[in-house]
């Protein structure tokens, strides 16, 4: 026996299951047409809202910062000084949010990693929606505090958890997915506001699919709802509808400060290169300059979701571009996936842990880049497919 066998045993086992993570191979630059494992297929997968991954003002932008200043940072910020395009970015994003600070970090990830410990701590409380993302999890987890969660998008939870449980706590953090991704809803945010003032409790949001989809010219989920100056804490991300790379934290100018000197992401991890920050510069000129493209995300969505209805699909309970396929159970959803995947459709299949039981699905991730006659294109397969597997 041999020290690592059992990890291959378990490697079996996920395959055994169906579990098992095949990660098929893209070989074309990311946009509405993908090759992928050396075929031409039409991409409803990425978190490419926008169409900005390829956008030739932001791969320029990116190629004249090289040019000037190279491409890596490095070192951690804090020991060997920060780069000005850093800073720039921070200062931008703070101005995009309309909040008073920002900090940026390698990824969406590690923005949750490194916000949630510098919060709460071990004599602590964290109420936090059932069906939050991994990150805000192992956050939570890494902060020591102890974790309550609440029934999904559900204040009425929410208070009775922290009436229930507050007392026994120094302090406490609600914390919530923005847009909640494997179903696309949308946290009622203005409810949760008004329980965390109830309380008097930090609010702490995640706006990854928010970012460039909700609100004012992509502004997020504050915006949308008209809360500025009410959230406490807004983590977003770059790496989804700004087509880059990176993290972000946004809000209240003494809780940014505070993850400067406290956020162990930002003071043992380097930044994002030179041309990941100026890519993120030219990309929110890009939301600044027009809302175009996300006036175009918005109605090749409702386009989508209203010929699928018209076809006999079930889009669930969406509000966003998110548009899940519900299938029933995780086979007919791997199998509806792969004959998509025949007919020149690059569509994933989520089953469970990814969605409880019985709740398997395709996700179609709807992007600014596609037009009208690649949306046909996917409508026309989804109903070949659903035709031949007997789901419509
Ligand atoms: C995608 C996602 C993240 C992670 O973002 P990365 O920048 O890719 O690390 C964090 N939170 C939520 C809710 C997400 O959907």
């Amino acid at each position: 026996m041999s020290k690592i066998d059992w990890i291959q045993q378990e490697i079996d086992g996920l395959k055994q299951a169906g579990l098992y993570n095949r990660i098929r191979t893209i070989e074309s630059p990311q946009g509405a047409w993908l090759t992928v494992d050396g075929k031409k297929v039409l991409n409803f997968c990425s978190n490419n809202y926008l169409g900005l991954a390829n956008h030739p003002d932001i791969v320029a932008a990116a190629q004249k910062a090289t040019q000037a200043m190279g491409v890596g940072p490095a070192a951690v910020r804090s020991i060997a000084g920060t780069m000005n395009l850093h800073i720039e970015l921070e200062k931008r994003l703070a101005a995009f949010k309309g909040v008073e600070a920002a900090i940026t970090f390698q990824s969406g990830f590690t923005a949750n990693l490194a916000t949630i410990p510098v919060l709460v701590g071990k004599e602590d409380v964290i109420f936090s929606d059932r069906l939050n993302h991994a990150s805000i999890i192992d956050g939570c987890r890494l902060s020591g505090a102890k974790i309550i969660a609440y029934e999904h998008n559900d204040p009425k939870s929410l208070d009775e958890q922290i009436k229930a449980n507050l007392s026994q706590f120094r302090r406490a953090l609600i914390v919530t997915d923005g847009v909640f991704s494997m179903d696309g809803d949308i946290a009622p945010l203005p409810d949760i506001y008004e329980v965390a003032k109830k309380y008097d409790i930090l609010l702490m949001v995640d706006d990854a699919h928010g970012e460039g989809v909700l609100g004012n010219g992509g502004r997020g989920i504050v915006d949308h709802f008209g809360l500025h100056g009410k959230v406490d804490v807004e983590v977003g991300t770059m790496s989804k509808a700004f087509g880059v790379v990176g993290g972000v934290v946004a809000g209240n100018a003494t809780i940014i400060e505070w993850l400067r000197q406290r956020g162990r992401p930002f003071l043992f991890s380097s930044a994002v290169t030179v041309p990941d920050a100026a890519a993120c510069l030219a990309a929110i000129d890009l939301l600044e300059d027009s809302t175009q493209l996300v006036d175009k995300l918005w109605s090749n969505a409702k386009y989508f979701k209203a010929e699928m209805k018209t076809l006999g699909f079930n889009t669930g309970v969406s509000e966003t571009p998110i548009t899940p396929v519900m299938l029933g159970e995780a086979p007919l959803a791997q199998q509806f996936s792969r004959e998509l995947f025949d007919v020149g459709v690059f569509a994933m299949a989520l089953g469970f842990p990814t969605v409880p039981q019985g709740k398997a699905r395709i996700r179609v991730m709807i992007s600014a880049a596609h037009a009208i006659d690649d949306l046909d294109k996917g409508l026309e397969a989804f109903q070949t497919v659903g035709k031949k597997l007997g789901v419509i």
